[in-house]
């Protein structure tokens, strides 16, 4: 379905960002990846899922917090792939503080990588994708950019932003073969998540397996996590011709997290 495109998915070397691209990959789509630590284990996951297809895998290392190092990114997308028909703005942090205690600096930073990174990146994106008349820009807010949870002020503040842009940039692009939308996932058992478990577990001094139940039992009905596979296939049906029409939506995939 996807052969002859190429994805860009950023904060794609684990987890959520990992598990997207790989689908797009067993589409038939060309990779983009991005995100730091170790690059081979995920570019091998993503190469094998795309093996049908012969799809190309390329990285960038981009750091998603520097618009200057966005734009080389770009500038390598076009030179090696031709540029880039789907967007998956998947990179964030997380950073956990009552707003009085919260660092200035983590503020910066969550609003940079989870929200500014995707203004970067679709206005470098959209020229291309206009070229085309074909375009898809996903970008992965949270059940936290629909309702919020205490604690997480820069990390709600920035998902709920990204609606909005998403939103915004949907009515631009709705005559064209752009469409623009985001995917609000629940939790998912990731690096991102492990860490509030864990942090839930040394504070309270109970077991990681109990701290796991007591985070699904706060605000997932489902009881069960999301999984990044789940996502990747509401990503493809969103890069589907089903998905011409499907414009400026926060899609949530929360085991009923908003629907209380
Ligand atoms: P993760 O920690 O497993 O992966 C994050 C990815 O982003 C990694 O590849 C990491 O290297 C990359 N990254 C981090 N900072 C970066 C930077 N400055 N520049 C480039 N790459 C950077 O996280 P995840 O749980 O897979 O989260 C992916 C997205 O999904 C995030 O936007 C997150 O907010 C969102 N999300 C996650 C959950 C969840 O429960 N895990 C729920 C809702 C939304």
């Amino acid at each position: 379905m996807l052969k002859g495109k190429t994805a860009l998915v950023t904060g794609s070397t684990s987890g959520i960002g990992l598990g997207i691209a790989e689908k797009l990959a067993a589409q038939g789509a060309n990779i983009i990846l991005n995100g730091f630590g170790d690059i081979e284990v995920p570019k091998a996951a993503v190469l094998a899922a795309g093996h049908a297809f012969a799809c190309k895998v390329g990285y960038h290392g981009a750091d998603m917090s520097k618009p200057d190092e966005i734009v080389a990114m770009f500038a390598y997308a076009q030179a090696e792939f031709g540029g880039v028909d789907i967007l998956v703005n998947n990179a964030g942090i997380q950073h956990v503080s009552p707003i009085e205690s919260f660092p200035p600096e983590k503020w910066d930073a969550v609003i940079a990588i989870n929200l500014s990174s995707a203004f970067h990146t679709i206005r470098l994106a959209v020229p291309g994708m206009r070229s085309k008349n074909w375009g898809r820009i996903i970008n992965l807010a949270s059940a936290h950019g629909l309702v919020a949870s205490a604690n997480k002020s820069a990390y709600v503040a920035a998902k709920h932003g990204l609606i909005g842009l998403t939103k915004a940039v949907a009515l631009e692009t709705a005559t064209t073969g752009i469409t623009s939308n985001a995917i609000c996932p629940g939790w998912v058992l990731t690096p991102l998540v492990q860490k509030q478990i864990d942090d839930r577990a040394a504070k309270g001094g109970i077991t990681a397996e109990q701290a796991q139940r007591d985070l699904l039992g706060e605000k997932q009905p489902s009881l069960q996590f999301v999984t990044p596979g789940q996502l990747g296939d509401l990503a493809v049906f969103m890069c589907s011709s089903a998905g011409d029409n499907v414009r400026g939506v926060a899609w949530n995939m929360d085991g009923g997290w908003v629907a209380q």
